[in-house]
Order: structure tokens, then sequence, then C-alpha cells
């Protein structure tokens, strides 16, 4: 199955792809943490998508075709993947069209992960990271106990570099500009599904598994 995952910056995107990822043995491809893991071993390629990613800006779209041609070309993605965070333009949609249909393995569906803009705005500048455990957690929507036992283990709630109020508002911004016209772009293709994104994860994800029974 070949899926792609359109939803704003905080829509659950990456939440979900790991989700479906336990559920059918095929791997998540996120861009994000695929330029997040070039950057911390300050390779060429890293070093180059730094600085828009601090910004919040899209990082060129020949450098992450270049990491996504890369990512594909792995055995564990012969069978199947789940896009995350890409494509995020029209060029980088038609990029990965021409790359499919290359090698004659298109996509089967395109889930767009449909969330309230001001629900939106409390995950991003809520997401904190345990620096202990590792669990993603919110300071808005986590339950208190969770977030006491980061602390009470000696953690500390970090947030992601790209999480400030500045960045956010940008990325904001360009998934309104750029990524938001893909789902018109998508809707023509016949690939389209939408998923409301609001609740909890189980109720997501489910709503999420009958659009693609569907
Ligand atoms: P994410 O974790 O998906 O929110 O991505 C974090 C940052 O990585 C974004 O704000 C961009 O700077 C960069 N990035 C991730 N995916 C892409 C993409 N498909 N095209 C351009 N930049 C990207």
């Amino acid at each position: 199955m070949r899926i792609v995952l359109l939803g704003a910056p905080g829509s659950g995107k990456g939440t979900h792809a790991q989700k479906l990822v336990a559920g059918h043995g095929i791997p998540q491809v996120s861009t994000g943490d695929l330029l997040r893991a070039e950057l911390k071993s300050e390779s060429a390629l890293g070093l180059r998508a730094k600085t828009d990613m601090d910004a919040g800006r899209l990082v060129s779209d020949g450098l992450v075709l270049q990491i996504i041609e890369r990512r594909l070309e792995k055995d564990d993605a012969r069978n199947g993947f789940i896009l995350d965070g890409f494509p995020r333009n029209r060029t980088q949609a038609e990029d990965l069209a021409r790359l499919l249909a290359e090698i004659e393995k298109p996509l089967d569906a395109v889930l767009l992960l449909d969330i309230d803009m001001e629900i939106l705005s409390k995950r991003l500048t809520g997401r904190r990271t345990c620096s202990v455990t590792g669990k993603v957690l919110n300071i808005h929507f986590s339950p208190q106990q969770d977030l006491d036992a980061c602390i009470a283990a000696g953690g500390e709630l970090l947030y992601r570099d790209d999480d400030n109020e500045e960045t956010i508002v940008n990325r904001l911004d360009v998934y309104e500009e750029q990524t938001r016209p893909l789902i018109e772009f998508y809707r023509s293709a016949g690939l389209l599904r939408v998923v409301d994104a609001m609740g909890t994860v189980e109720e997501v994800a489910q709503r999420m598994q009958e659009a693609l029974n569907s």
C-alpha cells in the first residue's frame, strides 16, 4: 500500500503514520525526520537544510527529492510506504508522481487529516518531548500525571527547535500557501480521502482505517 498523509503541521501525521506502520508492516517515510537525521549527522545535505528548517521554511525541492528517492529505493519500501510530510507543494507532488510512474507503483490513496486551526495552534505550541523517556507530550492536552511522570523520572519537557511561536506561524503560513492546494490536486486525481482528525488518537485511527477500506 502506498499512501500519502496530508495535513497541516500538528494535525497528527507522525502519530498516525506510526499507527499505520504497526498495522500494515510498511515503513513511515517522514521527510522531516530524514532531514533532522541529516542535520544530526552534520552531513552536507543536513547543513544546507538547517537555515530553512530553523526558520520554518520549506527546504529546496531538489534536496528533498534527493532524500526521498534514496529512501524509497530501500528494501523495506518495496511493498509500500506511508509518506508523512511529503509532498508539501505542487512541484514535489509532480516529482513524486513521476518517480512512482517510473517504477510503475502509483499511489493508492492520499489521506487528509482535517483539523481546526485553533486546536492545531495549541497542539504545536504545547508539544514537548520528555528528555528521559522520549515520549511526545502536550502541555495543553496530555494528562497531568503523564507530564508529572516525566519530571519525576528526572526528565525535562523539551520543545523541538522549530516549535517556537515565530517558526510555528511560518510553518502554518507555508502550509496554507503551498501545501493546502494539494488537496485539490489529489481530489482531481481521485485519490483524496478526507478524515476528521479531531478526537482521540484511537478514534482518528479508526476513521483512517475506514477511509483506507472504502
Ligand atoms: P516536519 O517534521 O514534517 O514538520 O518538518 C520539519 C521541517 O523540515 C519543515 O518545517 C521544513 O523546513 C522541512 N521539511 C520537511 N519536509 C519537507 C518537504 N517535503 N519539503 C520541504 N521541506 C521539508
